[in-house]
């Protein structure tokens, strides 16, 4: 079947919305599903304690009470769970 010219033109518009629309619509969806609920995206996700050498003791004077990372009263931007105010792990960045 031979296609006629106005076919070759605009074959997304008599079709519907392209992929590449549906794609971009549904990720500002999920984006704004995101910003709703106040959570974070999942791309954020945090770093396993195993993975960043997590201690329940400090390490000398390093314990994440006084590291830059760490949010009162028991957690850390970076690595996942509970985190002890005398914990320590490897990716300890002193507080300023
Ligand atoms: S020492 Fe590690 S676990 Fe503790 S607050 Fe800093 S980055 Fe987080």
């Amino acid at each position: 079947m031979k296609k006629t010219p106005n076919a070759w033109h605009d074959e997304s518009n008599e079709e519907g919305p392209s992929r590449r629309d549906l794609l971009q619509r549904a990720a500002i969806s999920l984006g704004s599903l995101f910003v709703i609920l106040g959570v974070s995206s999942p791309a954020v996700a945090k770093m396993a304690q195993k993975a960043a050498a997590y201690q329940e003791t400090p390490k000398g004077e390093q314990k994440c009470a006084n590291c830059a990372l760490f949010k009162d009263p028991a957690s850390c931007t970076l690595v996942d769970g509970a985190i002890s105010p005398d914990g320590w792990c490897r990716f300890y960045a002193k507080k300023s």
